[in-house]
C-alpha cells in the first residue's frame, strides 16, 4: 500500500497489517514493489554476502542471506544452510510473495540451491487469520550438515527453534576459543551445542545445559560429529535457574545465552531483572579468574540497559569485574542505519577476579 500524510503528500510504499508496526516500509519512492524490485533487493543482499566472503568460503557454508530491515526487506528472514534456504516471514505482505522469493533464489543462486523451506507457521501474526503451513516451496531435503569456521553441525530446520541454528553467534563462538584453553566450561542455554563444539577444541571439560531434550540430544550429536565419543562433554536437560543454584567454583568459563526475556516494551523491567538475577548467579559462583560470556537477544533491551543489568549483578556480588569485550551480531545480520532496532544481539565478556 501507499502511505500519505494528512496533506495528501506521498510518503512511502510498504506492507500494511494490523499490529504494533502498522506499515513495514519498502521504499520512500513512488515505486511498484514488483518482482524486479524484490529481485534487485535480494541480489544486493547476495552481493553483500559475497563481499563478506561468506558465499565462497571454504570453512563456512551457513549464513543469513536476508536480515529483514537490515537488508531493506522488512518482515523477511532467509537463512542459508549448505544449499537449503529456510525462510521466515513476519508479515502477511512478505508471506504472500513466498513463491516469488523461492523463484528469485533459484534464479540467483542456481544449482547450489537444493531446497527452499518456508517456516512461517509460528511467525505470521495470528490476527491476520492466515494459517501458514511449514513446507518446502522448492525441492526437499532431510536435515543437513553445515560447516561453520571449520566446525561441523547438524541443522534440522523442521524440528528446532527459529530457522534451525543460531547463526548470529558465529563470531562470538570464534572469540570464545581464545579463552577455552584448559578451562572447565559451562554452556548455559546451550541449544544444539554451538558454543560447546567450539569450546571442546581446547577445554578441559564442557557442560551443555538446556531445558529442551531435543536441544541437548542434538548438542550430543554435534559433539560426536566433531570429537567422537569424548567424555569431556556432558549435556544436561534441566532448567537453567535450577542448575545455577549449585555451581560454586565448578567452572572457570560460563556462557549465558538465554532466549529473549522481553519481546515487548511492557515486560522490559521484568526482563532486566531476569538478566540481573541470571548474571548474579554466574558472577558470584565462577572460579577466581573466570570468564563469562553473557548475552541478550531481546530487541527492546538496549546495549545500555543490558550493561546496567550486568553492572547491577556485578555490584551485587561485590567481586571485581572487568569488561574484556563488547559483542554484537555478525555482518550477515546487518544493522540498517535508519533502523537502529535491527541491532538486537548484545554481549559482554567479563573477567571475574
Ligand atoms: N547459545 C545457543 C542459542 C541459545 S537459544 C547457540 O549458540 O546456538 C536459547 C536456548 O535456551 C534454547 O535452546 C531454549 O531451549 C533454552 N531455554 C529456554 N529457557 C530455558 C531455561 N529456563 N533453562 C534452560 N534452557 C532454557
Amino acid at each position: 500500500m501507499e502511505v500519505f500524510d494528512n496533506k495528501d503528500t506521498f510518503l512511502a510504499v510498504g506492507h500494511y497489517q494490523p499490529g504494533s508496526i502498522a506499515v513495514r516500509i519498502l521504499s520512500f519512492k513512488e515505486i511498484v514493489p514488483d518482482t524486479d524490485f524484490f529481485r534487485e533487493r535480494i541480489r544486493s543482499a547476495l552481493t553483500y554476502r559475497k563481499f563478506l566472503g561468506l558465499i565462497d568460503s571454504k570453512n563456512t557454508n551457513v549464513y543469513r542471506l536476508i536480515h529483514a530491515e537490515g537488508d531493506d526487506l522488512p518482515g523477511l528472514i532467509i537463512d542459508y544452510y549448505n544449499g537449503v534456504a529456510v525462510m521466515q516471514m513476519h508479515s502477511i505482505g512478505m508471506y504472500r510473495l513466498r513463491n516469488e522469493f523461492a523463484g528469485i533464489l533459484r534464479e540467483l543462486i542456481g544449482e547450489r540451491l537444493i531446497a527452499v523451506y518456508d517456516k512461517s507457521e509460528e511467525t505470521i501474526p495470528y490476527m491476520s487469520g492466515i494459517k501458514a503451513k511449514n513446507e518446502f516451496l522448492y525441492g526437499s531435503s532431510e536435515r543437513v550438515e553445515v560447516t561453520e569456521n571449520g566446525f561441523r553441525f547438524l541443522v534440522d530446520w523442521a524440528f528446532s527453534q527459529k530457522t534451525g541454528f543460531f547463526i548470529d553467534q558465529r563470531e562470538n563462538r570464534n572469540l570464545l576459543n581464545l579463552y577455552t584453553d584448559g578451562r572447565d566450561v559451562l554452556n548455559m542455554f546451550g541449544y544444539t551445542g554451538g558454543f560447546s563444539v567450539y569450546a571442546m577444541k581446547n577445554a578441559r571439560m564442557v557442560h551443555t545445559v538446556d531445558s529442551s531434550a531435543s536441544a541437548t540430544g542434538m548438542a550430543n550429536e554435534n559433539i560426536k560429529l566433531n570429537f567422537g565419543d569424548d567424555t569431556r562433554h556432558e549435556a544436561f536437560k534441566t532448567s537453567a535457574f535450577e542448575f545455577l543454584n549449585d555451581i560454586k567454583n565448578k567452572y572457570d568459563l560460563i556462557i549465558l545465552d538465554p532466549p529473549a526475556f522481553a519481546k515487548h516494551n511492557k515486560v522490559l523491567t521484568n526482563a532486566l531483572q531476569g538478566y540481573k538475577r541470571l548474571n548474579i548467579k554466574a558472577i558470584e559462583q565462577i572460579r577466581p579468574g573466570g570468564i563469562i560470556f553473557t548475552f541478550s537477544c531481546s530487541q527492546v533491551v538496549t546495549k545500555e540497559n543490558f550493561r546496567k543489568s550486568v553492572f547491577a549483578a556485578a555490584a551485587n556480588t561485590g567481586r571485581r569485574v572487568r569488561i574484556l569485550h563488547q559483542l554484537s551480531q555478525p555482518p550477515d545480520h546487518p544493522v540498517n542505519i535508519y533502523h537502529p532496532e535491527s541491532e538486537y544481539l548484545k554481549g559482554l565478556v567479563l573477567y571475574v577476579e
